[in-house]
């Protein structure tokens, strides 16, 4: 039993999912592939683009470095000849002068071996005579070479970095040092560099120095503090110069570049939030799918032409087949054009199986328009032959045949040698048909002859012809068997066959009262009446 939820799907919209279903498959497949190229490349471009930014920014750094330590050794030199000259005047200029030209410090001083301050710049602070404990200037009093502290609070309560260079006479008398301080709270000249290269997109460079504090970063409240559990700064400490994607010690995913400073071993990091790399994929992406839009309506309507194409012959093949025994159908199937194996075969396979059903059907007509015992024409063979002379206007004669006290024979000799005469009866009148001439058995031992385009007296000639045959034809019974005929003309004798059939049994009857074994018309007289019996 077909269920009534089972649904049909026909081939064009079976490859129509199929191509749509692919399609769709290829388009997200292209377009993870896409997204993961483009990010890799996002990825790839920042960092490639950080390395070099930081490699760039502690070059440049460096050099700043190297120029103010060659300027404090300078200024040192030249505090020292001043000194030993007991110009305290001069001292004050050349620390005015370093201060001015190096550019580079928030304020430089001269402090004497003792620790005291002795000459300052600018001028206006008030450290002169004052004495320094502080780290750096315990550590630079003791080393008495050139240093570079630790991020420190210095006495005025800034958090500085202190370059300083000792200064000693020609002859190695020690009498203190010059220092340079940076301000990493305020504007000085490495925040004044980061600035300058400062990106607007969450890009951001921090420097730290060896023990890892930062001494410049974007957040001012994180200056002066360490940085723990960073792999970059990990790398960049150790001497190192390249590119790394990490999770920093705040828990964000940054792409950084890092670079090395050789001077003081501190390291530049230049990172930006993975995140905000990825921000413009999403642009990126909707672009992809913009330009993807055509092709893929292009291709469908292509995939949709290729359905229709592939699926015409067979959907025109399966609407016919529903109707094979129409007779048309051989035709209409011939007219399919097959253009593809499968389609070519189903269509041979519908032809052979059409011949096969057509020639079936006509067989079962034959049967059903013939008598098995005799092969002739049943009575409704017999129809389909008159209605098309009907229709055709044709004239036609008709002769009835009765076998002449049938009822007898059965009682004599049996009824299958009754059967056995009208067989041969029926073979006579066939023997003796022209061709064209319909023969058939109207039921027991009564027989009709149509004689299409002859006369009465024609057909009355024709029928004799019969008779006479029959009544001296060997039955095997030891005795002649014999017929009577009536015979009508249409439409002479009647204006549709049952009249003319009609007016030929009244003849026949006539025939039988007349003493059978001869043939009598419908009109008139016969004009054959021979009694051979
Ligand atoms: P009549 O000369 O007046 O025609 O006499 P009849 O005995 O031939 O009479 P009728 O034509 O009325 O009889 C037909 C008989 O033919 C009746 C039936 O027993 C016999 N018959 C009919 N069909 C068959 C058949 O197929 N085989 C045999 N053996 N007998 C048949
Ligand atoms: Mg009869
Ligand atoms: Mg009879």
């Amino acid at each position: 039993m077909p269920s009534p939820f089972r649904i049909r799907i026909d081939l064009r919209r079976l490859i129509l999912l199929l191509a749509m279903l692919s399609a769709m498959v290829m388009l997200a497949n292209g377009f993870h592939a896409a997204y993961r190229v483009q990010r890799d490349l996002l990825v790839e471009g920042t960092l490639d683009a950080n390395e070099a930014y930081a490699a760039k920014i502690a070059a440049t750094t460096d050099n700043y470095l190297r120029q103010a330590q060659r300027q404090l050794a300078y200024g040192a030199a030249a505090v020292a000849a001043a000194s030993r000259a007991g110009n305290a005047g001069q001292v004050a200029t050349e620390v005015e002068r370093l201060h001015q030209q190096a550019d580079f410090f928030n304020t430089v001083s001269f402090v004497d071996a003792r620790g005291t301050v002795r000459s300052v710049s600018p001028a206006g602070l008030s450290l002169r005579g004052q004495r320094l404990d502080s780290k750096g200037a315990v550590e630079a009093l003791e080393k008495r070479t050139p240093l570079i502290s630790e991020p420190y609070t210095s006495a005025l309560g800034n958090l500085v970095v202190v370059m300083s260079h000792p200064v000693e006479t020609d002859e190695g008398r020690y009498l203190g040092y010059v220092a340079g301080t940076l301000y990493l709270r305020q504007q000085n000249v490495l925040t004044q560099l980061l600035e300058d290269h400062y990106y607007r997109d969450g890009s951001y460079v921090y420097v730290v120095d060896r023990a890892r504090h930062l001494l410049a970063h974007p957040d001012p409240l994180r200056v002066g503090t360490r940085v723990d559990r960073n792999a970059v700064v990990d790398r960049v400490l150790g001497g190192g110069s390249g590119q790394q994607r990490l999770v920093n010690s705040r828990g964000v995913d940054m792409l950084a570049g890092y670079a090395y400073l050789p001077t003081t071993g501190w390291g530049i990091v230049a990172q930006r939030p993975t995140a905000m790399t990825l921000d413009r994929l999403d642009s990126l992406m909707l672009d992809v799918l913009r330009r993807s839009v055509w092709p893929a309506v292009i291709t469908l309507v292509l995939v949709w032409l290729a359905a229709r194409l592939i699926s015409a012959p067979l959907g025109r093949l399966a609407r016919i087949a529903r109707e094979m025994d129409a007779p048309e159908a051989f035709g209409r199937i011939e007219g399919v054009r097959s253009w593809y194996f499968e389609a070519a075969q189903l269509k041979r396979a519908l032809l052979t199986g059409i011949g096969l059903l057509q020639l079936r059907i006509g067989r079962l007509r034959q049967d059903a328009q013939t008598d098995p015992m005799t092969g002739l024409l049943n009575r409704r063979g017999l129809e389909f032959e008159v209605d098309t002379w009907l229709a055709l206007g044709r004239e036609f004669s008709l002769a009835v045949v009765d076998i002449d006290h049938f009822k007898q024979v059965n009682d004599r000799y049996g009824h299958d040698a009754g059967d056995r005469v009208i067989v041969r009866v029926a073979r006579l009148m066939r023997e003796l048909s022209r061709e064209g001439d319909v023969v058939c058995r109207l039921g027991g031992e009564e027989f009709l002859m149509l004689f299409p385009g002859m006369s009465a007296e024609e057909a009355l000639h024709a029928a004799e012809r019969v008779r006479e045959a029959v009544a001296v034809a060997d039955m095997e019974l030891g005795v002649p068997v014999t017929v009577s005929v009536g015979i009508a003309v249409w439409p002479r004798d009647g204006k549709d066959f049952e009249q003319v059939l009609k007016a030929a049994d009244r003849a026949l009857y006539r025939a039988k009262e007349a003493g059978r074994n001869r043939v009598l018309a419908a009109s008139g007289e016969p004009a054959v009446d021979r009694v051979d019996a």
